[in-house]
This record gives structure tokens, sequence and C-alpha cells, in this order.
């Protein structure tokens, strides 16, 4: 059955009622400019009328008429009809009047508490508790204070989210870190929706990297899940209800969730990543609208620390060869110092320079040169231990920084790089072009010092040696023989 059109006086009246002339307003009287006057009108017109009515209605019931009609029996029948209606518009503003009043003194009451609260920021004037109307009516009386009461908790409500929302921006801009943002929005954003577990994906070169999560206990598998999969494709919200097969199953540790919510993660609609959340009861629109909320304040706080991270690297980086430039070399090895001194674990670190590089210059030009260059920094490289770090000091120069390496550490891995160094010649246009380097090495305790320049002073002068000493080889400087001349550095 279709629905039944609203005959036009009637749909005039509701029109009337909830939106008057203009939003939320309540039209006036159109008669005496007031409901009571109107009533009070209303009710004087009908006393008179019952004055005037019951000397023939007695007259029919019996009584003689020169008794109905008699002037002080009129008089007394219009006064009882006019004493009815005006009790009853006593009445009536008493029962009506109160509650509306209620009602309206509330409406003030939240309306000042507001528009304090926008200026103060201090909300406890708006307390719904506060605020409501504990009115037992099921009239129309009634269904306007449920209406008021639905309103003020909406507003309360609204109130919650906005605060929500802006604590996570402000939030989510105070952690520079992508790893930091990630692991405190997780935080944030798991505990306002009420979810026990949760992991925050991001796409890197095409694979998902998880960046955080709590509570799984194999996060690392989320990559290869089909739900995360199909929300990123899809560019939508997917839902699992009590997920049976899929990966995330097997990952999610503690209480078996009866929901997987995944929301994807995007900017300017394209893929970044993605939000996984689990609940243990099913997640209503509402929340999901919200978690979506989250997620587009997540995908730029994301977005702009990847580029944060990415610029800072580039700035730490030397452009040749990939590796930490002198400055940020510098830096580390200051860090790395202050931790070993702090720790009391030792701390070494390798100077290193290519043999007779400006006869490779000469000999095969300055563009094969720098092939020489990066080949020797990539064979260095993966000489070091993991922890290690190599960097570009000079020219042809680098250093590299050994935290947790003592001197014999420290020797047998420069001995190792000069090895191999040694043993692999660079290719360069069919040519096998064969490349040494000299080392110094120098290290704390040992060293005596605790100042980076003057550890790496330390490893120059090994250096130095080392070049003295005919090349291709490594030696130890300690404090005895910091004054020996440093070999100069390009
Ligand atoms: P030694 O064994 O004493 O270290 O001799 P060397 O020739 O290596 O030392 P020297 O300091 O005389 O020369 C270093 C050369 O390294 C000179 C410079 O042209 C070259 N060089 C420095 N930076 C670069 C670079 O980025 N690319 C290239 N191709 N050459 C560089
Ligand atoms: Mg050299
Ligand atoms: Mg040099």
């Amino acid at each position: 059955m279709g629905e039944q059109p609203i005959p036009l006086p009637m749909m005039e009246r509701h029109v009337r009622l909830l939106s008057g002339p203009g939003p939320g307003v309540v039209r006036r009287s159109p008669r005496t400019g007031g409901v009571f006057t109107d009533l009070g009108v209303a009710m004087a017109g009908f006393g008179i009328l019952v004055g005037v009515v019951f000397p023939p209605v007695v007259v029919g019931l019996g009584v003689s008429r020169a008794q109905a009609f008699r002037p002080s029996f009129w008089a007394a029948s219009l006064l009882a009809g006019l004493v009815v209606g005006a009790t009853g518009w006593g009445l009536c503003r008493r029962i009506v009047g109160r509650p509306v009043g209620l009602l309206a003194g509330r409406t003030h009451q939240v309306a000042e508490a507001l528009s304090e609260a926008a200026v103060s920021g201090d909300w406890t004037a708006c307390d719904p508790q506060g605020c409501r109307i504990q009115l037992d009516s099921h009239d129309e009386l009634g269904q306007a204070a449920d209406a008021f009461n639905q309103l003020v908790d909406q507003l309360a409500r609204m109130h919650q989210i906005q605060e929500r929302h802006q604590g996570l921006t402000a939030g989510l801009l105070e952690h520079p870190g992508l790893t930091e943002v990630a692991t405190w929005a997780l935080g944030q954003v798991s505990r306002a929706a009420g979810s026990p577990a949760g992991a925050i994906l991001l796409l890197d070169a095409g694979q998902l990297q998880v960046l955080a999560s709590q509570g799984l206990l194999h996060p690392d598998r989320l990559g290869d899940s089909i739900l995360v999969e199909q929300a990123i494709t899809r560019a939508s919200t997917a839902t699992v209800a009590l997920p049976e097969d899929v990966v995330l199953d097997a990952v999610i540790a503690g209480v078996r969730p009866r929901q997987v919510l995944v929301c994807p993660l995007q900017l300017h609609s394209a893929p970044i990543g993605a939000l996984l959340l689990t609940f243990d009861h099913p997640v209503t629109s509402t929340e999901q609208r919200l978690i979506e909320i989250d997620a587009r304040s997540l995908s730029l706080a994301l977005h702009n620390a990847a580029s944060r991270s990415a610029l800072q690297a580039l700035a730490a980086q030397d452009p040749l060869t990939g590796l930490l430039n002198r400055r940020y070399g510098e830096i580390r090895l200051a860090e790395e110092m202050a931790r070993s001194l702090r720790t009391s674990t030792p701390i070494a670190v390798v100077m290193l320079d290519i043999d007779h590089f400006k006869a490779v210059n000469d000999a095969y030009g300055h563009l094969s040169g720098d092939r020489v260059l990066k080949a020797v920094a990539t064979i260095a490289a993966s000489a070091l231990r993991q922890g290690d770090a190599l960097v570009r000091f000079g020219g042809e120069e680098f250093l590299g920084l050994l935290p947790g390496a003592d001197v014999a550490d420290a020797l047998e891995i420069a001995e190792r790089i000069r090895a191999a160094i040694t043993a692999r010649p660079v290719r360069i246009g069919g040519l096998s072009v064969a490349v040494t380097v000299s080392a110094g090495v120098s290290s704390w305790p040992e060293a005596q010092t605790t100042t980076p320049t003057e550890l790496i002073r330390l490893a120059d002068t090994g250096l130095y040696r080392a070049k003295q000493a005919g090349r291709n080889r490594v030696e130890v400087a300690t404090a005895s023989q910091a004054g020996t001349p440093a070999h100069s550095t390009t």
C-alpha cells in the first residue's frame, strides 16, 4: 500500500507545530498573540454560552418559565458559566503551562550553556544529566520533553565526537615519526572505538608493512589478509563477522572477535594503507562512520610523517653512494658515543681511504672514478655487522661506526673490509680495476677519549700510519700515538 498523502489542513497544522514560518520557530497565536490568552477568551465565550443556554434548558426540565427567565437567574447562570470558564482556564495554565515553562526554561539554560561552552571550552554546564527534563507524561508534552532530551543527548554526543576528533588531530600533529604517529593513533582510535586488538598498515613500494599493532599474535601476517586487500582495492570499509577461515583469525590474540573491520587509508583517493580493528560486538553504522572519520585524519598524518622521514633520509644521504653523509654521520657517532659512555659498552670507528685514487681518476676518468667509489662503498657496507653504519666522510674516505666493538673487533672488521675490496676488482668498460684501501682504527675505552672528534682524529692517525707503512693495510691508533700528524683528508 502506498503512502497516504496528508490532507492539506492537517499538513498545515504539522508545519505550524513543527517548524512554523521559519526553521524551528513556532508561529504565534493568530488571535491575541498568546496561547493562554486565546484559551481565556475562548473559555469566557464558552461561559457566556453556558449562561445563555442554561435557562431554556432548565425550562425543558420542568422549571417554570417565569423562574427560569428571571433576570437574577440569567445573571446567576452567566456568572456560573464564566466561573467554570475561568476555572478551566486557570487549571489549564497550571497543568499545561508549568511543563511548557519548564521546557522553555531548560531550552534557555542549554542555549546559554552552549554559548558559554563555545567560548570557554568548559562543557560541564551542558552535561545531559543536568539538562534533561523529567516528565512522566505520555501525550504531546511528554513527546516534546522526550524530543528535548534526545536533542540534549545528541548535543552531548556531538561534543564528544568533536572532542575525540580534535584530540586525535592535535595528537597526530605532536608525533613526528611515522611509527610514533601510528602507535599513538592506534591506541587512541582503539580506545575510542572500544576495540581490543588492531593494526595500522602502510603501503610501501606495493607491500603492506605493519606500522603498529596491538593485541595481535602475528601482525606480520596481515599483509596477506584477503579482507585487508579487499578494503584497499575496493576503497571502502570491509567488515567480517565471526571470521572462520580468514588469515586474520589466526593472528588475533585473546578473545575471539565477533567482528573485524578494515578501513582503507587513502590520500586524494589513492590507497596508502589500512586501519584494522577487531570488536567483540557487532559494529554499528554510526561507529563505523566515526572510525572512517578518524581514518581520514590518520591518513593525512601518516602521509605527512612519511614525507618528513623521506625528506630527512634524503637530507642524511650522500647522493653518490647512498651512505650517510658526513654531517649526519657525525651526529650519529655523537649519539652512539653518548650511549656507549652511558652503558659502558665499547665503541670503535674505522677510517678508510682508497689508495692512489687520484691515479684511478687520471687513468679512467672522473665518471669511472665515481663508479669505483660506489663499488667500494657497497663492498665496505656489506662487510659491516648489523647495527654498524658507514659514512661517506670525504671524497674517497669512509668512516665506519662500530657500536659495541672493542679494538680487536674493529681490527677484524676493518681487515674484512680491506680484504673484500682487494678481492673484488671493479669492472669498468670491460676492464678490471684493482682497488685497495688503507684503514685506521680507534676504539673507546682504549683511546682514553670521550669525544667523537678525538676518536675520529685517532682513527685518522691510524690511517696515516697505514699509508706510511705502504697502503692496503689496517693500523690501530691509541691515545699515546695521538701526537702523530693526521692523514690529510680530502
Ligand atoms: P692516497 O693513497 O694517498 O690516498 O692517494 P689518493 O690519490 O687517493 O689521494 P689524494 O688525496 O691525492 O686524491 C684523492 C682523489 O680523490 C682526488 C680527487 O679528485 C678524488 N675524488 C674526491 N672525491 C671524488 C669523487 O666524488 N669522485 C671522483 N671520481 N673522484 C673524487
Ligand atoms: Mg686516497
Ligand atoms: Mg683521501
